[in-house]
C-alpha cells in the first residue's frame, strides 16, 4: 500500500469545490492509498491546486486529467477523505518552498 517514492507529500489544504482529475494511466486509482477497489466518493482539491491549468491535471502524477478522481471505500470509511486536498505537491517547484518554510 505504500508509495514507491518516500518523499511524496500531499497538499492537505482545505478542499474547495473543484473535483480532482486523474489521467488515463491513473484512472480508477485512489489518490490516498493507490487502491483500485470500490471508488466511493469524488475527490475535491483545494483552490490553490485548482488554480489555472492545474485543475485539469492528474492529482497523482500531474499528467493530463481525463476523468474524475475518487476516494476508495476504505479511505472514506477511515475518513482519510477528510484530511484535505490529496494532490501531490512534490511535483514541480513547490517542494523546495515547503522545505524552506519549515526551516524558518
Ligand atoms: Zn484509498
Ligand atoms: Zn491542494
Ligand atoms: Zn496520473
Amino acid at each position: 500500500m505504500s508509495r514507491h517514492q518516500a518523499d511524496l507529500v500531499l497538499c492537505l489544504k482545505q478542499p474547495g469545490t473543484t473535483v480532482g482529475s486523474l489521467c488515463e494511466k491513473c484512472d480508477g486509482r485512489c489518490p490516498v492509498c493507490d487502491s483500485y477497489v470500490r471508488p466511493t466518493e469524488q475527490v475535491r482539491i483545494c483552490d490553490e491546486c485548482a488554480f489555472g491549468q492545474d485543475k485539469h491535471r492528474c492529482v497523482i502524477c500531474g499528467g493530463k486529467g481525463v476523468s474524475p478522481a475518487y476516494y476508495c471505500f476504505e479511505c472514506v470509511r477511515t475518513e482519510k477523505n477528510r484530511d484535505g486536498c490529496p494532490r501531490i505537491t512534490t511535483l514541480g517547484s513547490t517542494r523546495m518552498d515547503h522545505y524552506y518554510e519549515k526551516r524558518k
